[in-house]
């Protein structure tokens, strides 16, 4: 934690108003042109490796959400922006571990990562104690189902890691709450052939669970095709706040 107040110099503050822009006329070009309402898909500003400084600048540009992926980086950020009087809506959309619920649950709101049965009861344990309202959940699906990567198995009976069993799992948790589905399309998929399976699995599963509406989908590089097949949550990183000194 630094003492200097966290906010941004006046270029980085345009760089960042720029950048918005740009983003937001794609969010609403690929609406249009997926004669989908505007208002039905919310920008998360994912400022992984960018200062809380940049979270603040977007805030008072009009940003609500935004995604962090790694605890050691998210916890002081979100600390700071705090401080500086900043409300945000924080979502934790990296792989997580179990050890790191606690931490978690004190400053996200929705935790897009759940990918298996033990991690849901471990931030079902976390959450119990460490806040005072419930944590929206969304589960990780596994869209080429390589149970080596992240992500919940769809079609799979295996005790921790079926997307049904996960589910179940949160929607059963006291201190949670299923709100839908996250996915990243794998690497070497053209977004589309990802996209349309993950609609396939995310139809079935609002069959299961019709209070389970959010489909988090689609990045810097694949928002439109996100879009095009029912993403509600984008998650944008580079296209708003720059490219990333080092890949994550
Ligand atoms: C980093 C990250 C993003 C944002 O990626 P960009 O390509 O920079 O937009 C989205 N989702 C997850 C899970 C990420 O880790």
């Amino acid at each position: 934690m630094t003492d200097q107040p966290a906010t941004v110099r006046p270029d980085r503050r345009a760089e960042l108003a720029a950048g918005l822009a740009r983003v937001r006329t794609r969010i609403a070009d690929a609406c249009a042109a997926a004669g989908r309402d505007r208002a039905e898909v919310t920008m998360i500003a994912v400022t992984k490796t960018y200062p809380a400084g940049d979270v603040v600048a977007l805030a008072g540009l009009g940003v609500t959400d935004v995604g962090e992926n790694r605890d050691q980086e998210a916890a002081p950020k979100a600390a700071e922006v705090a401080a500086a009087g900043v409300t945000a809506r924080w979502h934790f959309i990296g792989q997580l571990q179990r050890n790191k619920a606690r931490s978690v649950v004190r400053y996200a709101d929705v935790v897009h990562s759940v990918d298996s049965v033990r991690l849901a009861r471990a931030l079902d344990a976390a959450a119990a104690t460490g806040r005072d309202r419930v944590l929206e959940t969304l589960v990780q699906v596994s869209i080429d189902g390589d149970p080596a990567r992240g992500g919940a198995l769809p079609d799979s009976a295996d005790p921790d890691r079926g997307l049904e069993r996960v589910a179940e799992a949160l929607a059963g948790a006291a201190g949670l709450r299923l709100s839908g589905l996250m996915a990243v399309a794998p690497l070497g998929w053209e977004p589309e052939r990802a996209f349309a399976r993950l609609a396939e699995v995310a139809q079935r599963f609002r069959e299961r669970h019709p209070e389970a509406t959010v489909l988090s989908a689609g990045m810097s590089g694949d928002l439109e095709q996100a879009i095009a097949y029912g993403a509600t949550h984008v998650r944008v990183g580079s296209a708003l706040l720059g490219m990333r000194p080092t890949l994550r």
